[in-house]
């Protein structure tokens, strides 16, 4: 009985070692085989001589079987190592594509920003080449700031050539209430601090600030003030902001040149006075003005009294130069809001715009007494130079641009009848005597 439940027994070795073995533990098969093995032995030791040989070969039957599911569980698992290893390849694989993938996606940001900003700087050189006027530069002076620099609270101030010489704003966005809403206040702030107004820099008071001069050479032409916006690095933003300024001066300075050009193509070379097509343009608008607003403006002829005697006696270049003091003294003469122009070879025009006879007659004794005055000296030789004058005004004297220089002609030709070296308003000639 013993010997049929030990060859029971041993026949379930193989069952079990295939069940615990499967898939891949093929030292579970092994054990088996050496269990099945030991009661194997054990079994032919104890176990009647009748069934021995029963045992025998189910003893070897199960040890074989066991050894071959062993042999199939290490296979396996020798196939599972490998198939685990290619896994774990592939996962790798995997793990760096995706790494490369978020990296590459990265580098797309950063070119599609840095693409934006060179466009951007594309825009911001294109705009500012453009401009020739601060009427010009202002519109673009504030796409470039918006869409270069990305602040939307900025002030731009330019030394503007009227009258005296200082920054004046030139665009602003926001910024009303802060220092950088005038010159005035931002350059005050900056000196009472002792901020010099030559170095770039990010101000931390009174508000977190970049802060950058203009340059032409040596000289101060602008300034730019922008507020920082949260979450901008100040010092990327300070370096940006001074690409930007090195544009702005490129643009001020090409604004300047032209006002310079212009300038120079309408005044006369030798006297400094607008020239005779300037004049004629400024009649015309002045007749316009006048008839709008319901105003007055004068027109005073003035010309060198016996010039060609002069030229003869001193030489052309001795002339020259009368013509030139003439035009200085002129210009010197005159409030900034008239006008001084050369109207042919030694015949200058001065246009005073809503002034009134009374007035216009004294300044032009002064004018001309202030020539009869004046040294005029060669060689050590005192010249005498004198000129006359006629005047006429608008609307008194003639309704149309021509008609005024005809009156303004008649009273200079009445002052040169009458003995030359005074002063003739052409209404004097109307009057009854
Ligand atoms: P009047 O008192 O009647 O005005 O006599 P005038 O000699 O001044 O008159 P006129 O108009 O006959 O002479 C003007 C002279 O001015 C003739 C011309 O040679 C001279 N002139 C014109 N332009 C220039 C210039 O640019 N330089 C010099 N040196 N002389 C000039
Ligand atoms: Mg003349
Ligand atoms: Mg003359």
């Amino acid at each position: 009985m013993r010997g049929e439940l030990l060859i029971g027994v041993l026949s379930l070795f193989p069952a079990a070692a295939l069940w615990l073995s499967w898939p891949r533990r093929a030292w579970a098969s092994w054990a088996c085989a050496g269990g099945a093995g030991l009661l194997w032995l054990g079994g032919m030791a104890a176990i009647d001589a009748g069934l021995r040989m029963q045992l025998a070969a189910a003893g070897a039957a199960s040890l074989a079987a066991c050894f071959y599911a062993g042999y199939v569980a290490s296979r396996s698992a020798a196939e599972y190592a490998r198939i685990d290893a290619g896994f774990a390849k592939r996962k790798s694989t995997r793990d760096e594509l995706k790494g490369g993938l978020a990296a590459a996606k990265a580098r797309a940001k950063d070119i599609e920003t840095e693409q934006r900003e060179v466009l951007a700087l594309y825009g911001m050189v294109k705009g500012m080449a453009e401009a020739m006027t601060w009427t010009d530069i202002r519109p673009k002076l504030e796409v470039a700031v918006e869409q270069y620099l990305r602040v939307d609270e900025f002030a731009v101030y330019a030394l503007e050539q009227r009258g005296q010489e200082s920054l004046r704003l030139l665009a602003r966005r926001r910024l009303q209430s802060s220092v950088g809403g005038s010159w005035e206040t931002l350059s005050r702030w900056l000196q009472e601090n002792g901020v010099p107004l030559t170095v770039p820099r990010v101000l931390e008071k009174p508000e977190r600030a970049v802060a950058l001069p203009v340059f032409d050479g040596e000289k101060l032409m602008g300034y730019f003030y922008a507020r920082i916006p949260q979450g901008i690095d100040a010092e990327t933003l300070l370096t940006k902001a001074q690409n930007f300024v090195d544009e702005i001066s490129f643009a001020f300075r090409r604004i300047k040149l032209f006002h310079e050009v212009e300038k120079f193509s309408q005044v006369d070379g030798l006297t400094g006075t607008f020239r005779r097509g300037v004049l004629d343009e400024r009649i015309a608008e002045e007749v316009v003005r006048a008839q709008t607003f319901k105003t007055t403006f004068c027109l005073m002829l003035l010309d060198i009294d016996k010039f060609k005697s002069l030229n003869d006696t001193y030489g052309h270049q001795f002339g020259d130069e009368v013509l030139r003091r003439v035009g200085e003294l002129l210009r010197g003469s005159v409030y900034e809001t008239d006008f001084v122009a050369r109207y042919g070879g030694e015949e200058f025009a001065i246009l005073l715009p809503r002034a009134e006879p009374a007035g216009v007659l004294r300044k032009a004794e002064t004018v001309r007494k202030a020539i009869e005055d004046a040294s005029f000296e060669l060689a050590m030789q005192r010249v005498k130079v004198t000129v006359s004058l006629g005047i006429a005004h608008f609307p008194r004297d003639g309704q149309t641009a021509d008609a005024l220089v005809r009156q303004a002609d008649v009273a200079l030709y009445h002052a040169k009848e009458n003995g030359r070296n005074r002063v003739i308003d052409v209404a004097e000639i109307r009057r009854p005597p």
